[in-house]
Order: C-alpha cells, then sequence, then structure tokens
C-alpha cells in the first residue's frame, strides 16, 4: 500500500518526487535521491500491517524470565534461533532464505512478539517487502467481499499476502477448518512454496501428540487450546506443506505452566 506523505515530510532535495537531476553539459541526469534509501524502511515497516498492539515488539524487550530455568532455556533458544534466522537471512548467493518459521505455543507466551521482531529486523537490515496478517482478521476480510458493495475484491485482499518477500502468518489454525478456509490457506501456503518466499507462522496448536512434557500433575485437557493438535485444525497436505515451509519453534509448554501459575495465584 503506497504511503501518501505529508507536505512536510517531503525531502527538500527532490521534493518528494524520489529522484534529483545532476547537473552536466546536457539536460542533466536523473539519479535516485538519497532520501529514497534513508526512508525506505519507516516506510516498509508502516506498510508492513503490524498491529499497534506490536509495534514495539523487538528482541531486545523480549522477556525471557520464567519461573523454572528449563522454562526460560525454552524462551532463550526460541529468541536465539529467531536472531539466527535474521543473521543467515541473505544467503551467500545473494538471495533470501527460502524457509520460514513456526512458532508453536499457547496464547501470550510470546511467539507473535518474536515473529513481530523477526519481520521489523529483516526490514530494517534488508529493505525486504514484509506483511502481517492475522489469519481471523485475513478470513474475515476474505469474508466481507462477498458482499456485492465490498469495494475491494478477494484477489486484491490476497495478493499482498501471497507476494510479500516476507509473510507472517499469526493464528495460523485458529479458524474453524471448514473446506473455504483451507482452501484460501492452501492457496496462500501453496503460492508462497512456489514462488520461495518464507513466512512465519506462529500457532496455538500442537505438531505431535506427545511434543508437550507431562512433568508435573497439571491438569491438561484435550480440550485447552494449547493442547489441540494443529491436525485437527488443518488438512495432512498443508500440514506436510508446513513441514517443508518453516522451522518449528516450540515455546508451548512455558506458558500453559505461567498461566497455571497466575491461576493458582489467583486462588
Ligand atoms: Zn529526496
Amino acid at each position: 500500500m503506497p504511503l501518501k506523505a505529508e507536505p512536510e515530510d517531503l525531502c527538500p532535495e527532490c521534493e518528494g518526487r524520489g529522484w534529483v537531476i545532476e547537473q552536466d553539459s546536457g539536460a542533466g541526469t536523473a539519479r535516485r535521491c538519497d532520501c529514497r534509501f534513508q526512508t525506505l524502511a519507516p516506510r516498509l515497516l508502516a506498510g508492513a500491517g503490524i498491529p499497534a498492539r506490536y509495534h514495539n515488539c523487538s528482541f531486545k524487550n523480549f522477556d525471557i524470565n520464567a519461573p523454572s530455568p528449563a522454562d526460560k532455556d525454552q524462551l532463550l533458544q526460541a529468541k536465539t534461533i529467531s536472531q539466527h534466522y535474521v543473521e543467515g537471512f541473505l544467503k551467500p548467493d545473494g538471495a533470501f532464505t527460502e524457509s520460514g518459521l513456526l512458532y508453536i505455543g499457547s496464547p501470550g507466551v510470546g511467539k507473535t512478539h518474536l515473529a513481530v521482531a523477526v519481520l521489523k529486523s529483516l526490514i530494517e537490515r534488508y529493505r525486504v517487502r514484509g506483511v502481517f496478517v492475522d489469519f481471523t482478521t485475513l478470513i474475515h476480510q476474505i469474508q466481507s467481499t462477498f458482499d456485492p458493495g465490498s469495494p475491494e475484491s478477494k484477489r486484491e485482499i490476497l495478493d499482498p499476502v501471497v507476494n510479500t518477500e516476507v509473510l507472517v502468518l499469526d493464528e495460523l489454525g485458529a479458524q474453524k477448518p471448514t473446506p473455504w478456509v483451507n482452501e484460501i490457506l492452501y492457496l496462500i501456503m501453496n503460492s508462497r512454496y512456489t514462488k520461495r518466499l518464507p513466512t512465519l507462522f506462529t500457532t496455538n496448536f500442537r505438531l505431535e501428540p506427545d511434543s508437550v512434557t507431562t512433568h508435573d500433575s497439571l491438569d491438561r485437557t484435550p480440550s485447552s487450546p494449547g493442547f489441540q493438535l494443529l491436525s485437527s485444525r488443518i488438512s495432512p497436505n498443508l500440514l506436510s506443506r508446513l513441514y517443508e515451509m518453516a522451522r518449528p519453534v516450540a515455546i508451548e509448554a512455558e506458558d500453559f505452566r505461567r498461566e497455571v501459575q497466575m491461576q493458582k495465584h489467583r486462588f
């Protein structure tokens, strides 16, 4: 989405045109104005659609404090993997990496925080084009295009999601997996896979039945959202595609315990 600059924001050198004419013996030579590069990262950040509540998320303010050392280790590991991902994003051949990350954990643990921190770092460091979408919001936006009076088409909503250089797809599996929802998800994932564009996913659902350690007597009911399997929310072909597209980063046990701790304090 192009952002309209306020008049006072206009560069004094090029007056917002983005190029300047350098004097030569003839009619002058056009060159890109420096402001294009200086203002590119802020413009890309502003255009990435990061929700206001996540605007300030960075690696610096990611909280790795947890009651148990094991949980602290897990948070630190998730942060380190994320930072390494940013470090290694530009491959030696000059191309961007094709694979993404899949943050797995209960709500509130910091999955979205890390995904946003990665996205912001990639934009600031490599000037990539990135987009953040919450899967539920996206589905609702697409549904609203079915209204005959809708100003936007399904394609206009999906195009930036499918084509952006880096996508954060927040809350994978959050929508009831109807055939239509799966179809939309398939379109997004398959297009990005084919175009070799990396995606950062977050999900509240687990990959494997045994990926959560039962190291204490916590009441883990299968119906609690953090412990349902992702395979109950997306189709098998999407799940295997997901494995090909993203490296899992689990921070799931942590938050559940935090939440239980909080409940314990409450009573
Ligand atoms: Zn300029």
